[in-house]
């Protein structure tokens, strides 16, 4: 539908004013520092939601960069566990430096568990583009061998994701789960929406027959309510899920109603410098996105 909108707003998306892009980041950003971020936290906590933080930047080149991205994960941790926060982390691989190497990576992530175990948390490590999904599984699962509190996101609109997921359900599992961001091709993913959607449906399924815990990271309402009736039919308890959102997203009082329902509900929020950059490429990579924050604006 949104087709021909899309490509004028790739085409124009270099030249959009900078005061756009925040327009754009202001909404779904928490902030530029940590602080702000931390606020951010505490008052979504009182109004009985968690949080996930994630510190904004990806494709870092230099181990130098990568290693000090490690440091203020280590010392989020620390802050979180200070100020008695109801928040874990997500972060992106290649922010801990995946585009030099994987042992980097591994390093970093290592480093970052360290801080997330001695302050009795969780992390989670999302997951990038398809260059990245091997080395991703792979850090996962040396992660795992050393690490129980990590997790991971699996993406509904690959071929390959209920196989994955049958992998790795035999150790036990907590999962993200997402239609997936990236514009991939046709030949490794699902391109028609409701396919995606049918497809997300079955992952759910397949992880509640298994034992894995389930991250319902979705806005959509009609998805959210059809995992609802898969909750309700197979007699799900609420230990074995929650819900989670972008920070933002506009819900209509979904969320609410999810926690009324003794449900958890988790808020992704993202903060940092690097705003301008994620929220461009944010854009480039959906441009509906740019016709989601217009539709919020006017509404
Ligand atoms: C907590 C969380 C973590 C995620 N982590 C990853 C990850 O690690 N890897 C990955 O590939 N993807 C990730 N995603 C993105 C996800 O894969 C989808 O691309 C994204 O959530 C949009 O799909 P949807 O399920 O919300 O459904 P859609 O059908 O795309 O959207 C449903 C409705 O929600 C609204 N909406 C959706 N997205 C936005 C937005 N950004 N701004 C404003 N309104 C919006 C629109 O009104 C839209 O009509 C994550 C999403 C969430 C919520």
């Amino acid at each position: 539908m949104f087709t021909g909108l899309n490509s004028l707003l790739v085409a124009f998306m270099p030249y959009l004013p900078k005061a756009l892009v925040g327009l754009i980041a202001r909404r779904y950003v928490a902030g530029e520092t940590k602080e702000e971020a931390l606020d951010v936290v505490r008052q979504l906590n009182s109004r009985g939601f968690e949080a996930a933080l994630d510190i904004l930047g990806e494709h870092v080149h230099t181990q130098d960069e990568a290693s000090a991205v490690a440091d203020a994960y280590v010392r989020l941790y620390h802050d979180i566990a200070r100020m008695g926060l109801r928040a874990n982390i997500s972060l992106k691989p290649t922010h801990l430096g995946l585009d030099i190497d994987v042992k980097t990576c591994e390093w970093n992530l290592f480093k970052v568990l360290d801080a997330a175990a001695a302050t009795d948390n969780f992390l989670r490590i999302d997951m990038e583009d398809s260059p990245h999904t091997d080395d991703t599984f792979t850090l996962y699962r040396r992660c795992q061998e050393r690490y129980p509190r990590v997790g991971l996101v699996m993406q509904a609109y690959f071929f390959r994701s209920r196989d994955d997921l049958a992998g790795l359900m035999s150790s036990p599992l907590n999962f993200r789960l997402c239609k997936g961001i990236y514009r991939e091709p046709p030949d490794i993913a699902i391109q028609d929406r409701t396919a995606i959607n049918d497809n997300y449906l079955a992952l759910l399924r397949q992880a509640f027959e298994g034992d894995a815990y389930v991250a319902i990271a979705t806005h959509d309402q009609t998805l959210i309510g059809h995992a609802g009736e898969l909750i309700h039919e197979l007699n799900i308890p609420p230990a074995r899920f929650e819900f989670q959102v972008l920070y933002g997203v506009p819900m209509e009082g979904r969320l609410e109603e999810l926690l009324a329902r003794g449900y958890k509900v988790r808020i992704y929020v993202p903060y940092g410098e690097s705003w301008y950059d994620y929220s461009l490429r944010r854009l480039k990579e959906n441009p509906r996105i740019a016709v989601y924050v217009l539709k919020n604006l006017f509404r």
